[in-house]
């Protein structure tokens, strides 16, 4: 029979999600119930305060909750993080007025929308907080070669030929995730054909704190503001024009930038290097089988246009943690099926709608012809009167509408 001290959990994948799952089972008041052990196959993260990390993401207001409670979100926002405080949103040649959108904290009494934080800063303190823990096994450099499933326990192998068995599998391992490939766990995937250019740029206007989108025929483009001045830029955009742009010089570069943007930040001046990211939309149809569960970009990949697949993703490992928890409190196996399904289904059916939100937000703006442009153009500015209309999709993108995992919870103080 398994005691209690035989109970381990394994995450296959320290990124963000990963990691705090770790964290947030390691915080909760059972910890000493189980092994946590973390498997990553990059080597460990190192911030760098010289040089912003390139990949950022706008986090939720429930995220900065899940990195309160973890207390990481002081020393995130000592080191660098940008609040915005607006969100403006349009289509077409002219940023303000008909067809354009905007969403201001104010108007909800909330002193931001959320903050911009680079990845490197998020997976390093969290690995600081597991590092300096006896109860986790933390290592990188492994990769995973096999995964088998037995009924009480998973058995893995890892490429270097270590075999480690674990009570629950955590395929915390991304969108093309090795976990749900080697046990064939089935997928929805469509390939959007586009890629996301991303890069931080100097304007000669100031940002105002605003995160800027604008529509365009070819894939949105994104300012998202950072606290040094400059903005970061994602830029979805068909495949082989961000193969084309990745290759041009800097100048180039910034004077198509500045054209697509409408000149909405002035002149761009200049820009860091640049990266890009194949985009997918991709659904797990389930997310759990006995000990196993996915979270993350592993059970699902949504496109970056409304910055919500990390924020999804911390909500996954908050709700996950909440069930394995109240598993150990009441004595039941945290691998049985039965209880890693009421995780999946608290978490599905609301990563479903903003999967399928931002899919046909997508689809919508891509659209051509001047019917759909005009209707759009109407859409975006009803919207903008409709302040209860508003206040609900702020809401949403803070990631306070529906039920909150704990650790996302606002605290009563
Ligand atoms: C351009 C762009 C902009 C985005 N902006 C935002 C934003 O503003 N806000 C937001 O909320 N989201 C945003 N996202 C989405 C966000 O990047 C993802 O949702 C998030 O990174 C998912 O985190 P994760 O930990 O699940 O996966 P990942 O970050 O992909 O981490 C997976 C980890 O698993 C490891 N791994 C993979 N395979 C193995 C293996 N076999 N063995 C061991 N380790 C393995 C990887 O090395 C990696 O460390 C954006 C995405 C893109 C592409």
């Amino acid at each position: 029979m398994t005691s209690a001290k035989d109970r381990s959990v394994v995450i296959i994948g320290a990124g963000p999600v990963g990691l705090t799952v770790a964290a947030l089972l390691l915080a909760s008041p059972h910890a000493d119930q189980v092994r946590i052990r973390v498997l990553e196959s990059r080597a460990a993260p190192a911030w760098d305060q010289e040089q912003m990390d390139l990949r950022v993401y706008a986090l939720s207001r429930a995220s900065q909750r899940i990195f309160e409670h973890l207390g990481v979100w002081q020393q995130i926002v000592a080191a660098r993080a940008s609040p915005y405080r607006r969100i403006h949103v349009w289509e077409g040649d002219y940023a303000e007025g008909l067809g354009s959108l905007s969403f201001d904290s104010a108007e909800l009494g909330e002193p931001d929308l959320g903050h911009i934080v680079e990845d490197r800063l998020i997976r390093e303190r969290l690995f600081s907080v597991l590092d300096a823990s006896a109860n986790v096994e933390l290592r990188v450099g492994v990769e995973l070669a096999a995964v088998r499933l037995g009924t009480r326990a998973v058995e893995i192998d890892t490429q270097s030929g270590e075999t480690i068995q674990a009570t629950v599998l955590i395929a915390a391992d991304g969108t093309a995730s090795t976990v749900r490939r080697l046990l064939n766990l089935p997928v929805t995937a469509v390939p959007y054909g586009q890629h996301a250019l991303v890069t931080h740029v100097v304007t000669a206007r100031s940002h105002a704190e605003t995160a800027w989108q604008r529509f365009l025929p070819d894939g949105p483009l994104a300012f998202l503001p950072l606290l040094d001045g400059r903005s970061s830029v994602v830029w979805s955009m068909s495949s082989d024009n961000a193969q084309r742009l990745s290759a041009v010089s800097e100048q180039a570069f910034c004077d198509e930038l500045q054209t697509a943007s409408g000149g909405v930040l002035g002149v761009i001046e200049s820009s860091a290097s640049r990266a890009s990211f194949q985009l997918q939309a991709l659904h797990a149809c389930r997310y759990s089988c006995a000990r196993v569960a996915l979270v993350g970009d592993a059970a699902h990949t949504v496109h970056p246009l409304a910055g919500q697949g990390m924020n999804l993703g911390l909500l996954d490992a908050a709700a996950l943690v909440d069930t394995l928890v109240s598993a150990l409190r009441h004595g039941e196996d945290p691998g049985d099926l039965r209880v890693l399904r009421r995780y999946e289904r608290q978490r599905k059916g609301g990563n479903l709608r903003m999967l399928l939100a931002t899919h046909a937000l997508q689809r919508l703006f891509r659209l051509p012809g001047p019917l759909f442009e005009r209707l759009r153009v109407a859409g975006l500015s009803a919207v903008n009167t409709m302040p209860i209309a508003k206040n609900g999709l702020m809401r949403a993108a803070l990631g306070l509408s529906g039920e909150l995992p704990s650790a996302a919870r606002a605290r009563v103080v």
